[in-house]
């Protein structure tokens, strides 16, 4: 009876999934908005090294990683993978849990696998800064401690809300050498605009994004970099469910469904996506399950639809599940999963029925996030909450049902620089929230006008 499950560092794979070679419709390309056309190459060579601009559209099953990045990965790669023994003896289930712990890694998080690989080609093409968005911190500490890896500056514009919420986020940020701003902030445009219509903005990931894409593009020794959502991001957290799949042999299982949050789709892909493999080329069944807060609801609730990746419209088209791109999500203390769209490549899975979508409330959430601390130990990241919320009943279901099931979920980051909405939670100052239709599909008229012909 293992508790956990360690693999050796020879053990790490050498290859990211790239699920496009196997998807039975591909993505819809994403669409320059003067010209509704497809962008090319050379529309992304002013944001993002052209290795990167490869990957985003290869269609190749397998990247090897290059040695320079696993080398890095080593610090705190392979993750370990947990039984969830306490977990499933207080549910009083037959359900086998298992969870993937990517907390482990020096930011705390699952973004570390992106954030590496980014700076890595970055660095090899002669950038000398990367500007970028972050929400609840994460992704911002992950690109902080992979550009000191690589010796690159690191310009970070974090969510206002957050920035706020979350002082010890920038201080490590700061401490690998990153310079950080409150987003909305008076250094862009987009973000001066914004505060010029509304000077108490509290920020969103859009507007982040928006500010971090303008410096980027003003000048040609500085490029951008994006925690999640493009088809690149997804293939290097891959590692996460190549890793579990050599995991759970030598567990002896496999799994039945697979859990993560979402909030662009990053660490759902990391995980989901090398079982998906089995699914689109061997027909097994595993449903993978994208769990989403109720109050950013874009896969449950929002539209299928070509709309920008930020509020001030810098980014190409994207056809995704969005709310609109100016749509303001609660405030929520899951900071990651304040996202109004989703990743192109899951909203397809989705829109064609490969993955499912839930949305579940906040109080739902930490209730589950703290049943966990209690059983298992380790503290989840508010995001994490939600994916725990989703095991909790699917393993209810399997008692209901008498039926034993294994379920695996990713647990992509702890909790432990987000005190302040435990605290929050324990003092009952957290809310459920439920948006209107009315409320949800107000930023979805300007988005009609968006669509090509
Ligand atoms: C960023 C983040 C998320 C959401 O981003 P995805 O790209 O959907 O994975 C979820 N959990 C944690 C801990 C995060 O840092």
């Amino acid at each position: 009876m293992k508790k956990k499950i360690i693999l050796e560092e020879e053990q790490m794979p050498r290859n990211w999934y790239n699920i496009l070679a196997d998807m039975p419709n591909k993505p819809l390309p994403p669409l320059h908005p003067g010209t509704k056309q497809p962008v090319g190459p050379e529309d992304l060579a002013p944001l993002f090294p052209m290795e990167l601009i490869k990957q985003e559209v290869s269609t190749e099953r397998f990247v090897e990683i290059p040695e320079e990045i696993r080398n890095v990965y080593k610090i705190w790669r392979p993750t370990p993978m947990f039984r969830a023994y306490q977990l499933e003896k207080a549910l009083d289930t037959p359900a086998k849990i298992y969870y993937k712990y990517e907390g482990v890694s020096p930011s705390g998080s699952h973004k570390p696998n992106t954030a590496v690989a980014q700076a890595y080609y970055n660095k090899k093409e002669g950038v000398k800064r990367i500007t970028t968005e972050t929400g609840a911190g994460q992704w911002g500490t992950a690109l902080a401690f992979a550009c000191k890896q690589f010796e690159i500056e690191c310009e970070v514009y974090m969510v206002k809300v957050s920035y706020n919420q979350k002082p010890y986020r920038k201080v490590i940020m700061k401490t690998y050498g990153a310079q950080v701003y409150a987003s909305p902030s008076e250094r862009t445009n987009a973000g001066r605009a914004i505060l010029a219509k509304d000077p108490d903005n509290r920020g969103s990931l859009g507007i982040a994004i928006s500010e971090a894409v303008e410096m980027a593009a003003a000048d040609p020794h500085t490029k951008y970099a994006l925690g999640s959502v493009l088809n690149h991001v997804l293939m290097h957290q891959t590692i996460i469910g190549e890793e579990c799949r050599i995991q759970l042999e030598m567990a002896g299982d496999y799994p039945d469904i697979v859990i993560a949050p979402l909030g662009g789709g990053s660490n759902f892909a990391g995980i989901s996506f090398p079982f998906l493999r089995d699914n689109l080329t061997q027909g097994k069944k595993t449903r993978c399950i994208a769990v989403e807060p109720a109050s950013c609801p874009k896969l449950t609730k929002g539209k299928f639809m070509y709309d920008f990746g930020d509020t001030a419209g810098y980014t190409p088209l994207l056809p995704m599940y969005t709310l609109g791109h100016n749509f303001m999500p609660a405030a929520i203390h899951a900071g990651g999963l304040r996202y109004h769209g989703a990743s192109v490549i899951c909203s397809q899975l989705l829109k064609d029925g490969i993955i499912e979508a839930v949305a579940i409330q906040q109080l739902e959430c930490f209730k589950a996030g703290l049943q966990f601390a209690e059983t298992e130990g380790i503290l989840p990241a508010p995001e994490a909450t939600h994916a725990i919320a989703q095991v909790i009943r699917e393993a209810n279901r399997a008692k209901e049902e008498g039926v034993s099931k294994t379920i695996l979920f990713n647990l992509c980051g702890h909790g432990y620089l987000d005190m302040q909405a435990y605290e929050d939670y324990f003092a009952g100052k957290l809310t459920d929230h439920t948006f209107t239709d009315e409320e949800l599909y107000a930023n979805l008229e300007e988005v009609k006008n968006l669509q090509p012909a």
